[in-house]
């Protein structure tokens, strides 16, 4: 379980999150929803230790964190897949991946490793020695998200897996955030701006706007049109 108690995050004058207590359920997806700007990166970079904590607690199965290093996250089994496909560009598809595979936490050899990111997705294995800034945007997050999940996280944020993608695209990539979920039982938080999207495979969401959250529930309520009738829509 990840739970986040009454975080506040600033950039000097800027309140980015202004208050925010969410949970989020272990081998469950939890959405967090919010138009640009909303404070969703925010969010997530603060659980992951590299935004500016300015009050509030972060939890991870009942353990304070909020004080610890980015890299001691790490090591507790956190992986933050960031918005804007952040890779080694220069280098190819399976050096990141080796790369990934090494900062992990899981007992798996690298050779299972690459096979399961492979077998994942096939495009990964035929353009293995591709540097990666030659990818198309598809196969970037693909192979973000196969850098984030290969070190077998216990906990797993992924800024915007939609961001710039095409349709088709997208429902491969969250047909594997929930089967990958589903598997491994891991705990995911997935920030959206596609709101319906993210309804449709999380249990729980979260709704923000201008750093505070406006609305929340069950996936399930809130994409029949909310507890009172109350569209996600209308505090997006
Ligand atoms: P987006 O989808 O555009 O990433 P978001 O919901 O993730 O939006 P944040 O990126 O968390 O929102 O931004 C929340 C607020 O904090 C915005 O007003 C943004 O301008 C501000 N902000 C974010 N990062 C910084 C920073 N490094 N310095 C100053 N202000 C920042």
């Amino acid at each position: 379980m990840l739970e986040v108690q009454d975080l506040r995050v600033a950039y000097g004058a800027v309140q980015a999150l202004q208050g925010v207590t969410l949970g989020a359920t272990a081998g469950r997806i939890t959405a967090v929803l919010g138009a640009n700007g909303a404070g969703k990166s925010s969010l997530l970079r603060a659980i992951s230790g590299i935004a500016p904590v300015a009050g509030g607690r972060i939890l991870l199965d009942g353990r304070d964190i909020t004080a610890l290093p980015a890299p001691a996250r790490a090591r507790l089994g956190l992986a933050h897949a960031m918005e804007g496909r952040r890779l080694f560009r220069q280098l190819s598809v399976e050096e990141n991946l080796r790369l990934a595979w090494n900062f992990g936490s899981r007992n798996v050899p690298l050779d299972q490793a690459m096979a399961e990111v492979q077998q994942r997705f096939p495009i990964l294995g035929e353009r293995a020695r591709t540097p990666a800034g030659l990818l198309s945007g598809g196969q970037q997050q693909m192979l973000i998200l196969s850098c984030a999940t290969i070190r077998g996280p216990r906990y797993l944020l992924l800024d915007e897996p939609s961001l710039g993608l095409a349709p088709i695209i997208v429902r491969q990539i969250y047909a594997f955030i929930t089967d990958y979920t589903r598997h491994s039982r891991t705990t995911v938080v997935i920030a959206e701006q596609m709101a319906t999207l993210a309804l449709k495979v999380s249990d729980r969401a979260y709704v923000l706007r201008r750093g505070r959250l406006v609305l929340e529930g069950s996936s399930a309520d809130l994409l029949a049109g909310g507890p009172e009738g109350t569209l996600v829509a209308n505090y997006l």
